[in-house]
Formats: C-alpha cells, structure tokens, sequence
C-alpha cells in the first residue's frame, strides 16, 4: 500500500475504502473557491497553451503590495507543501549530519518528516499546559546544531495561537541566531491576522520565513497554490529546490489573483466556520466533553475512549476525523465542515460518545 505524503498514513486502495458521508479529517474549505475563483478558472483553460509569467508575476506583485515588501521577497509554490519541503532540504543540506529542526510538540509535521528523510534530527518541545507554544522552552533549545525553529501559527492540530507581541520578539531574537519559519497556514481565521502575522519581521530584515496557503480559507486544497514571504537572499536559496515560477499552474494562480482580494467571500468562509464552531461547541458541551477553543477551521478535543477504534467508529458511519496521542490523553481532531456535514459528526458521535 502506498502512503499519503501529507499525513505520514497508509492509503488503503480504492475499491477498499469506505464511504465517507462527512471528509472532515483534511482542514479543507468545504465551500470551495469563491464565484470569482471558478469564473477565472474557466477563462484561464483558453490561455493555458501558454506559459504562465505574466500572471504568476502579476500575483507576486499583488501580494509583494499588500504585505509591503518586494517581489524579491515572494516565491510560489504548488501549495505551501512544497515550500516546506524546499525548507527542509536547504536547511538540512546546509547544515549538514548531525544538524535539527526546533518544533512544538505536536506541530504541522510535514517540515520534520522531509528534513527527517535527509538526515536531520528533530527537536521537539511540548506545548504549554494551554497547549499553545512553549516559546520560552523553544529559545532554550536553540543551539549551534540547530538548522531551523519551526512555528506553526495557529498550531495544527491543537488550533492555539500565540500572542504577537510574544511571539514577535521571539522572532527578533531568535532569528538573529537561526531561522525561524513560521507557518500560517491558518492565519485568516484569527481575529485581526494582519496583527497576528509575522510579515512585519521579514519587513524589519529579520531572518523570517512566512508561509500562506491559498488551500484554507480560500478553498484551493486541490488547486495547489501557496508561497513564502522571505528575505530575498533566502528566496533564492528556497528556489533551488522548487522551480519557482514554473511550478504553479496558471488555473490556479488566475483563480488565486481573483480570490485574493474576494473579501466577501473570504469574510462568509470565516462566518460559516464559526457557525459550525460554535455548533461543533455546543454538541460536545452537551456530551460533557471539552475542547479546545480554537482559532481556526478545525477543533481538538479529548476523547473519552482509544481515538483509533473511535476513528474507525466514526469512519464505520461515513465520517472522517483524525486521532493524536498526547500528554497522556486520546484526541480527536474535527476539521469544521458545512452545518450538514457537523450534523453528520454529532449523529455518529452521539451514538459513541
Ligand atoms: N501547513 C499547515 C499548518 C497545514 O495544516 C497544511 C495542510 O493541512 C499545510 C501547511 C499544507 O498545505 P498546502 O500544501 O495545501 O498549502
């Protein structure tokens, strides 16, 4: 069987897999691209014979705009997949045997596992008693076999966030030593993201790598558009290791141009997501379960039987979760879905829980 390079896990073949009513195990936007996205996306295929320049240098100079750096600045990626991957190898062959990276524990993994893959050891710190980053923890452990601290903000799978202030001058101090890489693949849902980003880092010259994905709150998982925000030096660097600028397709990056300032239809996939959240609340409230609160589209709660029977359990029903293990407890993690889909969830979890 073969493995799925995204979550680590074995893909059982198709004729095999069950019917899943409710995908709620991928964090994905189940309202898809935005009216804008899909009329893009239709007028781009006439074009597609040609090569895709001029839009993927239009795209760079709308964000380059908006985050107030240059284009020097910005690489794309077929997702921020790939990206995390050209980080993991630049920093791993850079640093060479011996070198790790700094993560919490649990964390976004897919940085690790690749650099884990050419050599590099892996650091982890556990997260705070509020299962936020233990920043504190993390500056300690920064040393000279260190290649890269990796952040993840908010952090999946626990959906915490870490105060900007705190987390700002960590990266001030931090970065004057190493890298460090923060992903904010979630950043759209918190209140106040431009407060809550790292982008001013890179804008002060810090030694910051800031990854976005257009995957989330814009609806692109299957599209694969994503980029970092880098010093210039840095992008370079990362450009070794992806094709930059051939490696997006130019559906996707005319249907990210349209979508990226589609502030209606960002502002009603965050309205929507909290519907769910909030319902999502309440269902386990009522079970007299707890959870996380969380800044993002999925939940992380903690079970109150083994998560990988309760994972089956729920797959039995057509519904796809996913289930962690640790700080001595079982959990599962609910990716927030269209109101239909939650009350899928909460049928299946009421007759387990
Ligand atoms: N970073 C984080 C924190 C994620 O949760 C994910 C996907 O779930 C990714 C990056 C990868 O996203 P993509 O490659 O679709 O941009």
């Amino acid at each position: 069987n073969a493995t799925d390079a995204h979550t680590g896990e074995v893909v059982s073949p198709l004729a095999d897999r069950p019917v899943i009513k409710a995908r709620l195990s991928s964090n994905e936007n189940p309202f898809g691209p935005s009216q804008k996205a899909r009329k893009a996306l239709m007028e781009a295929i006439d074009d597609s014979y040609m090569y895709p320049r001029e839009y993927t240098q239009q795209f760079k100079s709308m964000i380059a705009k908006e985050e107030g750096v240059t284009e020097e600045h910005i690489l794309l990626g077929a997702g921020s997949s790939e990206l995390l991957m050209a980080s993991a190898l630049n920093y791993t062959l850079k640093s060479g045997a011996g070198s790790s990276i700094i993560s919490a524990d649990p964390s976004y993994a897919s940085l690790m596992r690749s650099a884990s893959q050419y050599g590099s050891g892996w650091e982890k710190v556990a997260l705070t008693k509020d299962y936020a980053h233990d920043l504190e923890a993390m500056e300690k452990k920064v040393s000279e076999k260190t290649s890269l601290v990796y952040i993840c903000n908010p952090n999946n799978p626990t959906g915490t966030i870490v105060p900007a202030a705190k987390l700002a001058s960590f990266c001030e101090v931090v970065s004057k030593k190493k890298p460090v890489f923060v992903d904010e693949a979630y950043i759209d849902y918190v209140d106040n993201p431009k407060k809550q980003s790292m982008m001013e880092a890179v804008r002060k010259g810090q030694n910051v790598i800031v990854a976005r994905t257009f995957s989330k709150v814009h609806g692109f998982a299957g599209l694969r558009i994503g980029y970092v925000v880098a010093l210039p030096e840095t992008v370079k660097e990362l450009s070794k290791y992806c094709t930059g600028g051939m490696n997006v397709c130019a559906t996707s990056v005319r249907a990210a141009i349209a979508s990226y300032t589609d502030a209606d239809h960002l502002s009603y996939a965050i309205k929507k997501n909290a519907e769910s959240r909030d319902f999502l609340y309440k269902v386990l409230k009522d079970a007299g379960y707890e959870y996380i609160p969380s800044h993002t589209n999925f939940v992380l709660f903690p079970l109150q039987m083994e998560g990988k029977r309760f994972t089956e359990e729920m797959m039995k029903r057509g519904v796809s979760i996913r289930n962690w293990e640790f700080d001595g407890k079982q959990w599962c993690r609910v990716s927030l879905g269209t109101m239909e889909q939650m009350q899928l969830f909460a049928g299946a979890f009421k007759e387990l829980a």
